[in-house]
């Protein structure tokens, strides 16, 4: 095969949406398994509904992914904008102008609304008659579109890579409009032009645009362009079998950065969102790259589940090295007003290695590492079951012994297992007290484990403190 060329092709008219992520995966795993190109191309010919803002969340959202995109050798710039290559299309209206293979049309929007409207009542399929095809060309000032003339006989054939031999009859393609009347162009007419200027092998893309790759496909041929491999990814839909929209949850990937999701979590989560590999359910991105094949790809359409997608966010904490989990807990504890610049990275991955097993967002992370951090810590309500004046004797039976016990986790076993002995308690009596005094919540990983983390001296001033609070 071939050098293998697949782009990602957002509309910036928002975040970087779940479905256009999964597009984005889906067509960098192509390219990547196939050591082929990928680019990022900005389809912002609708400058009303563009924004330079959506353009940034979009290259932030990618960025975050990690979906790193290839620099196309026709620009200079990092990605390439629709807006910027107006020429390019302009030059190729004319072409087809010149060849007679386009048309310009006067119906005005009023004639074409009420045209419309009639053909919904007689019960047709609305659709542009052709009537400007041989129509003289008009007074100069006269405004028009640019029609390109559609083929009307036989049928386009679509051997999509996803959904197989689709096949659509070509009367039912009508003359498309490829130039608005204030001269630019539009989106199936732009699509085509960059997919060949830039070289594309394979278009990927969500089955939305199932309809619009006949019309790219005539143009193609009106070109004598040659035609890319189509593959259509069936939709997300949320549970109950609707287009995934807000109702279903939060559909931009950066609100899932923001609630503690890894980006490993969330690509995972994603790629399962149509393609399968046996049953495997957790994949890390290099065994994507090394698995990913479009014929795994299903026709039936996917249903977006959170609470699965936390449960992946889950695995990905618990068996993601510390010091990788570092970067995105370090601004998590400075939003808990942690003065991270002085934090040993040595021990906060000492302190992440003891909480991963038990942290399903970075969220959680954060919140059990606080106390690690913190000079003083909040209480959780939960706590008062353990801190309450009956607990003093163990409170200082404890203290009384961390002030000459080796900070680390057999010599605090032997220790409390000593205090236990003595009062006749069983370890956790002993435990959650001084659990609920260090860390302000009832659940934590071992106790000895967070005494050696805590260290003597901070150890001792929450117990202290407590005893002091306690006595009244
Ligand atoms: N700009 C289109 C969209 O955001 C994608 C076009 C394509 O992939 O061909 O839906």
């Amino acid at each position: 095969m071939s050098e293998v060329r697949v782009r990602f092709a957002p509309s910036p008219t928002g975040f970087l949406h779940i479905g256009g992520a999964r597009t984005a995966l889906f067509n960098w795993l192509y390219a990547r398994h196939h050591q082929g190109k990928f680019f990022l191309r900005i389809e912002d010919t609708d400058q009303d509904r563009s924004s330079d803002e959506a353009i940034e969340a979009i290259l932030d959202g990618m960025r975050w992914l990690g979906l790193d995109w290839d620099i196309w050798e026709g620009g200079s710039e990092e990605t390439v904008r629709q807006t910027e290559r107006f020429n390019l299309y302009k030059e190729k209206v004319r072409q087809l102008l010149d060849e007679g293979k386009a048309y310009r049309c006067y119906c005005t929007a009023e004639e074409l609304a009420r045209r419309r409207t009639e053909a919904m009542k007689a019960k047709r399929v609305p659709r542009y008659d052709g009537r400007c095809r041989n129509r003289e060309a008009q007074a100069d000032n006269q405004p028009y579109a640019i029609r390109f003339k559609a083929h009307t006989e036989g049928q386009i054939v679509i051997n999509d890579m996803v959904k197989g031999e689709v096949i659509f009859e070509s009367s039912t393609v009508d003359d498309l409009i490829i130039a608005r009347s204030d001269g630019t162009p539009t989106y199936n007419f732009c699509v085509v032009v960059d997919d060949v200027a830039m070289g594309m092998t394979h278009v990927i893309r969500g089955d939305d645009h199932l309809n619009n790759t006949p019309r790219q496909i005539r143009l193609y041929e009106a070109f004598g362009y040659a035609v890319p491999k189509f593959g259509h990814l069936p939709m997300i839909l949320g549970s109950d079998k609707a287009r995934l929209s807000k109702r279903h949850g939060a559909t931009a990937v950066q609100q899932y950065r923001q609630e503690g999701y890894l980006p490993e979590a969330m690509l995972n989560y994603l790629v399962r969102l149509g393609w399968s590999y046996k049953d495997q359910e957790l994949f890390s991105l290099t065994e994507l790259v090394e698995k990913f094949s479009v014929d795994s790809i299903g026709t039936s359409p996917s249903i977006f589940n959170p609470e699965k997608l936390l449960w992946v966010n889950a695995h990905h904490i618990k068996t993601g090295d510390p010091k990788r989990l570092t970067a995105p807990l370090l601004p998590l504890l400075s939003q808990l007003g942690i003065n991270t610049k002085s934090i040993d990275s040595e021990r906060l991955e000492r302190i992440i290695c003891a909480l991963q097993e038990r942290s399903r967002t970075m969220i959680e992370l954060a919140e059990s590492a606080a106390c690690f951090f913190l000079d003083e810590i909040p209480y959780d309500d939960k706590t008062q079951k353990f801190l309450k004046a009956e607990n003093v004797p163990i409170l200082k039976a404890v203290r009384d012994c961390l002030l000459d016990t080796p900070f680390e986790h057999d010599a605090l076993l032997e220790a409390f297992k000593a205090i236990c002995e003595a009062q006749d308690l069983k370890l956790a009596k002993v435990a959650q007290p001084i659990r609920a005094a260090v860390t302000g919540k009832v659940v934590s990983p071992g106790i000895f484990d967070v005494l050696e983390l805590l260290g003597r001296e901070t150890s001792l001033k929450r117990i202290e403190g407590q005893i002091q609070k306690l006595r009244g």
